[in-house]
Formats: structure tokens, sequence, C-alpha cells
């Protein structure tokens, strides 16, 4: 047990401290206004705290406000992947499509914002450049690129796990005398590829959503890739009122469900068997009907053992490879598609409508830039190692440097200026997933090390908020200005989580989770996959166990 024995400050807003001298402008600054910054205001306002978000786009949604690339769309349903804090909410708004297209899901978002009258308190168009710890006041101090300057006794990092798109360093991009665009920074207004000859480059989930709807539209597509990714029909439909009215007379149900499940996604039963323990046969029937329903955590959820046995992975693998020879007619093609060395699932497993059938039209070709990697892009299009293609048009879907990019593209600074870039050099260091240790009173959204991107995103937001928004509210309670992650604890808790990973098939892949499609990004597993059910259980007993392994200013800390 060990003491920090700070004085409290009176100099806060309702004079539960807010440092030495001086009176921030706020009690909670917030970077981002995605899924998380939104609900991230809603708590704090609650509270009755200064909250303002401060997002760089030119509209509020994060990942949905720039990923409007055509065909992007959910892979969770909407159902689940919508907020569950208010019931009212969730009773009014009404799905189109089991899994909602971007326009919709931005659509909603905004809507939360007017309905709860959140807009007045975020400032679009302000990308934040550092955040700085003032150590003597116990504040925090956060400037934005255009010269902005906030204070505040809290800062809340609602930045997101897939905000900084990555354009590989190909030379000659400069020079390229086409259009091109990133997935994940799209325009605005529409692009028209009509009678265009287009490459895409990068098939994970962005270039498997956009690569069919392009391919309706170009003279020629040229699809460039360097990993084939195991994909499965999403079977979107139109969601009719009748089956979204059922769903909503048992809305509580449905969502108090979703917090005792792995991924946080109500209904689907957890499997009762290995996949082993079954027969051939019924084995393939399993999978079969998995296929045929659609979506990817039901497939997943066929057997207990498939992210843990790579027996059991390869049954549902070589399945999926059998779909992939059987739909595509050139074997050829087929063979290049299908994926060879890792276990499904263990990169993220993509939904599609239509990805592999595309690759029929006499128009598509597939390029294997594993083989023949890409060198260079020229002024007339894509020059790989063994060929050149010529395009009017290129598109990126290289994704992002993901989980800890757009922390560190923020010059965050903690005790004795202590840059998190730095003390994250060898890979990010939470504890929880919520804070790091030396940088008191900054909590981080679904940050590495909690399930993050390894859950429905917007119930994991929720979870980590509620905690986030009880912990600021237990210290303004006992007038404790300051709470900080352990050392201890941390590092006990990275252990954890890589323990965790280790028992599974994660690590078997190369994938943003590890940070391997980033050159020079430390290779550590960032997510925590022992299911969302079990964090959000590691979660509330900490509180139990009054804050275990965080450090209180006036209150003994209990170590974890
Ligand atoms: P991604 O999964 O990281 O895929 C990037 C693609 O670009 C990969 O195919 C990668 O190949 C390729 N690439 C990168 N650098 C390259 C290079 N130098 N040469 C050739 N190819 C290169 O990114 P994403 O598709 O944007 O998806 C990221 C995540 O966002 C997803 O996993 C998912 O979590 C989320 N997302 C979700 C949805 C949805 O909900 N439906 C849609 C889009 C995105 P390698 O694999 O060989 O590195």
């Amino acid at each position: 047990m060990r003491y920090v024995d700070e004085p409290v400050s009176k100099s806060g807003a309702d004079g539960a401290g807010g440092g030495g001298g001086v009176s921030p402008d706020l009690d909670v600054v917030i970077v981002g206004a995605g899924f998380a910054g939104v609900y991230a205001l809603y708590k704090f306002r609650k509270l009755g705290l200064r909250a303002r978000a401060l997002e760089a786009g030119s509209g509020i949604g994060g990942t949905w406000f720039w990923n409007r690339y055509p065909g992007a769309r959910c892979d969770v349903d909407s159902v689940e992947y919508s907020y569950s804090f208010s019931d009212a909410l969730q009773m009014e708004w009404d799905w189109p499509e089991r899994f909602s297209a971007q326009g919709d899901i931005l659509r909603y978002i905004n809507h939360v914002a007017d309905r709860f009258d959140l807009r007045r308190d975020i400032q679009l168009n302000t990308r934040v450049q550092s955040a700085t710890f003032d150590e003597p006041n116990g504040i925090w101090r956060v400037t934005t690129v255009d010269g902005q300057a906030y204070t505040a006794r809290f800062c809340v990092m609602a930045t997101g796990n897939l905000s900084l798109p990555r354009v590989p360093e190909f030379p000659g991009l400069d020079t390229f005398k086409g259009d091109w665009y990133h997935t994940g920074l799209w325009p605005d207004e529409p692009v028209d590829f009509t009678g265009r000859r287009v490459g895409v480059i990068g098939t994970g989930s962005s270039g498997i959503q956009v690569i069919p709807i392009i391919a309706k539209q170009a003279s020629e597509l040229f699809v460039f890739q360097r990993t084939a990714n195991f994909t499965l029909p999403a079977r979107n439909r139109a969601l009719s009122g009748d089956e979204l009215g059922q769903h909503k007379t048992r809305y509580g149900f449905w969502r108090a469900e979703a917090q005792n499940t792995p991924f946080g996604i109500a209904g689907h039963p957890a499997p009762t068997k290995n996949a082993l323990d079954d027969t051939p046969e019924d084995r393939l029937a399993r999978f079969e009907a998995k296929w045929k329903a659609g979506g990817s955590v039901s497939f997943l959820y066929a057997y207990k053992d498939l992210l843990t046995s790579k027996a059991a992975n390869d049954t549902a693998a070589e399945f999926v490879r059998g779909k992939i020879r059987s739909t595509v007619k050139d074997p050829a093609t087929a063979e290049l598609l299908v994926p060879k060395d890792y276990p499904i699932g263990a990169r993220r497993l993509c939904l599609d409508t239509g990805y592999y059938e595309t690759f029929n039209l006499p128009t598509v070709t597939l390029v294997d830039a594993k083989s023949a990697p890409i060198v260079e892009i020229t002024e007339t299009g894509v020059k790989t190692t063994t060929g050149a293609y010529a395009l009017d048009t290129l598109v990126f879907a290289t994704g992002f440097d993901a989980i800890t990019g757009a922390l560190a593209d923020i010059d965050i600074r903690g005790r004795d200026a202590l840059s998190l870039k730095q003390k994250w050099a060898h890979g990010p260091r939470t504890y929880l997933g919520l804070m790091t240790a030396g940088f008191p009173n900054m909590f981080i959204v679904t940050g590495p090390g909690s399930p993050s991107v390894k859950a429905n995103m917007v119930c994991a937001i929720e979870q980590h908020l509620n905690w986030i928004a009880d912990c600021v509210a237990m210290l303004d309670a006992r007038k404790s200005r300051m709470i900080e992650a352990d050392a201890q604890a941390e590092t006990r808790w990275v252990e954890h989580v890589n323990e965790v990973a280790d028992a599974t098939l994660y690590p078997l892949a190369e994938s943003w989770y590890t940070g391997a499609n980033v050159p020079g990004k430390p290779r550590v597993f960032m997510p925590y996959v022992g299911g969302y059910h079990r964090y959000r259980a590691i979660c509330e007993e900490v509180v139990r166990d009054d804050y275990r392994g965080f450090v209180i200013a006036g209150v003994p800390a209990i170590a974890a």
C-alpha cells in the first residue's frame, strides 16, 4: 500500500481542486468528438462539470465522419452498435439496415448530439497539438494547431483507434497525374469512377468494401493485394419494422446480455462444443449455417476453441478457403485470394458484399503485390517489380497507424515533461487501458490494453466512460485532486494482457493489432483479448477494491 499525501487544493471548479493557484477554464477537456467524445460530453455534463470537446473534423462522428468511401458500413449489427445509455433514444431510432451504412451512422450520431444538446460544447475544425500536465498547478494545458489554449482538471483522450490514416511511402506519389484518395480521408462529394482505370491498393476491411462498388463503375480495376484476407458474406438486409419493433420490445434484455459476452454483442448463443468434438459432416453443416446467416461474430462463435486451438481453427479456415475456390472462376486468381499463412480470425475477420464474385468480372485484375511489390508510383500509374499499370485514379485502402497513432500524433507530456511517445517507444503501457503512469488525470478511452477494437466499440466506449465519469465523481466527492495509474500495477497489467493474448492464436498473424502494418512500430499485441465481459468485471472489481492499482492524491492507494 502506498500513500501519496498531496495537499488538496481548493481552487478547482467546485472546490474539488484544480491545482495550485490557477483556476482552469474547464473541468474536462475532451479530445475528439466521435462516438467516445460525444458520450464523454454527455456524461460529464450530467455530473454538472464544465466539459468541452475539441474535434479536428468539420463535423462530428470520428471514424464515421472520415471514412465515407463508397461501401463503408458497419460490421456489427446496428441494433448492437449504438448507444444504450438512453432508452428513449434506442426506442425512437430506426435503423434501416442490419449493418448500417456510413451515412446512416453519421446521421445517428448527429441526431444524438442534437437530441442531448451537445453541440454547444463541441468545437469543430480544432486539431489538438499538445497536452501538457502542469504539475505545480495540477492541471492539463492543451493547445491546438491554430494557437488556442485550454486548461482543465482532467484530459480525456477520445481520439479513436483507427483515426490516423496511413499512405505508405511509395516514391513518386507526388508525380502522379491522376486523382488519388485514401479511404480514411474520403472527400465529402461523391467520386465518380465511371470509365476510369482505377487501382486499389490494400485488401483489408476498407478495400474489401470499396472494391465491389468501384468495380461496378470503373472501365478497368486493378486490385493490388499484398496479404489475402479472410472475408465472410455480411448478408446485409433491410430491417423490417416488425423485426426492429420486436427487438425494441426486449432492448433492455439484449443490452444486458451484451454486457456478459466476450465481444459486447448480444444475440449469439455462446458455443458449447470444441470444433473437433463434432463429426466432419456436422462441422460442415454448422459452418454452412453460419456462412448463410452472415456476420463474423456468429461465425467465430461456431465453436468454443476457434481462436485458441490451431487444429480447430484450421477446420474453419479450410471451410472458407473452399468457398473462395468455388466462387472465383479463375483458379490462379482464386489461389491468390486464399489466405494461407495465418489463422482465420487472427486478423480482423472482414465482412463483404460480393467481394470474391467481383474477381469474376472481366474488367477486374488481381495483382500480387507480395511476390512483386509496388516499387513506385509514376506519373501514369503504379510500377511493381514485374510490371507497370496505367491508371487514372488510385485508391489507398492502406489502413491506419492504429490504436496508438492518434495519441502519438499529439505531443502529450506528463510529470517531469515525460513524453507519452517516449514512454511508449517500445510499445504502449497502460493500466486497464484507461490510464498510463506518469500522466495524472489523463484518461484514455478504449486505449491499448483494453478490449477496444476486439469488442463492439460503442459498448466498450460506454463502459469506459461510465467508469471514468464515476472515477471523476469519486475524486470530487473525496475532494481529491488527482488520480494516476500506479507503475507496478501498470506493469502487471501489461504482463496480463500479453499472457492472455499468448494463450490465443492472435499473435500468429501480422496485423495492425500488433503494429506490424507500420514500418518501425514496436510489435506488441495491443488489445486485451480476454473478453469484454471479463474485462468489465475486472474494472468493477478494481473500483470495489477502492481503485486498486491507482494512486489517489491525499488517500492511500491499494496495491493491485
Ligand atoms: P487494414 O486492415 O490495415 O488494411 C490495409 C491494407 O493495405 C492491407 O491489405 C495491407 O496489406 C495493404 N497495404 C498497406 N501497405 C501496403 C503496401 N506498402 N503495399 C501494398 N499493400 C499495402 O486497413 P483497413 O482496411 O482500413 O481496415 C482497418 C480496420 O478498420 C479494420 O480491420 C476494421 O477494424 C476497421 N474497419 C471496419 C470496417 C467495418 O466495420 N466494416 C470497414 C473498414 C475498416 P498487408 O495486409 O500485407 O499489410
